[in-house]
């Protein structure tokens, strides 16, 4: 029997995260999943299903939980096979009102987290000699956003990040590579107002946000056998708005 692979999923209580958490359940990994908090309801649908996990609490912006949340998935699972770097936040303004506090913040959760993640797993997976890291940026990070000059900032600092992640480890057959999603529709994009989306629906090639389904699928084929050529690359699915 194939042995069971270990994927960790931060954000993973809903939306995006959610859904590629599900995704490689049924594709047979096991989950070591990461949110700030679990609530009954996030919780019931992996119990429901017949999947192999834990569940962690904790803020991916802190590198000591980090830390934790890769030990307990070394003690219970004994690898990390796939990393998915989902956890994100928006603090959005335009930049002559964004406080201080609010660009500090995105940053330390959407750009440090990703740090955070990708350093504590490099050290394992150099060592294993195999891995995949797959971090969620943004199309915003790709071509920015008024409103959003800090939620661009770490969403471009992350597929910096993804590039250059990718040439320091492929040498030990680890592969990095970031998504980009378009409009996605999430609690995140929930918030939005009806004018605002309906501006953006006029940019989208494909006249509609997309499903966090679509996002997964992408996280999926990126934690299988079959990209085993491709890293550093930023995939964009986004109803082709960024072409
Ligand atoms: P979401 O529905 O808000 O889910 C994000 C999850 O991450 C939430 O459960 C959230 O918990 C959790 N989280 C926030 N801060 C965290 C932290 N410091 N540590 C651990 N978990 C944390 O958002 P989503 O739309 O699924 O977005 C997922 C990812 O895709 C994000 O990185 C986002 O930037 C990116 N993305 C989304 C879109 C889109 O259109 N939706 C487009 C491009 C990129 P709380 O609810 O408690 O904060």
């Amino acid at each position: 029997m194939k042995e069971m692979k270990t994927a960790i999923i931060t954000g993973a209580a809903k939306g995006i995260g959610r859904s590629i958490a599900l995704k490689l359940a049924d594709a047979g990994f096991a989950l070591v999943l990461n949110d700030m908090k679990w609530d009954a309801e996030s919780e019931s649908v992996f119990s429901d299903r017949n999947c192999d996990y834990v569940l962690s609490s904790g803020d991916v912006s802190s590198s000591e939980y980090v830390k934790s949340l890769m030990d307990t998935a070394m003690e219970k699972y004994g690898s990390i096979d796939v990393v998915v770097n989902n956890a994100g936040i928006t603090r959005d303004g335009l930049i002559i009102k964004m406080s201080e506090e609010d660009f500090d913040k995105v940053i330390e959760v959407n750009l440090k987290g990703v740090f955070n993640v990708m350093k504590a797993s490099a050290r394992i997976m150099m060592k294993q000699r195999i891995g995949r890291i797959i971090n969620i940026s943004s199309i915003v990070g790709l071509r920015g956003n008024a409103g959003q000059i800090n939620y661009a900032a770490a969403k471009g600092g992350v597929i910096a990040m993804t590039k250059s992640l990718a040439k320091e480890l492929a040498s030990r057959s680890v592969l990095v590579n970031a998504i980009a999603p378009g409009f996605i529709k999430t609690d995140m994009t929930d918030v939005l107002p009806e004018n605002v989306v309906e501006s953006l629906l006029t940019q989208i090639p494909l006249g509609k946000l997309g499903e966090v389904e679509d996002v997964a699928n992408l996280a999926l084929f990126l934690a299988s056998e079959e990209s085993g050529y491709i890293t550093g690359q930023i995939i964009s699915v986004d109803g082709g708005m960024n072409i």
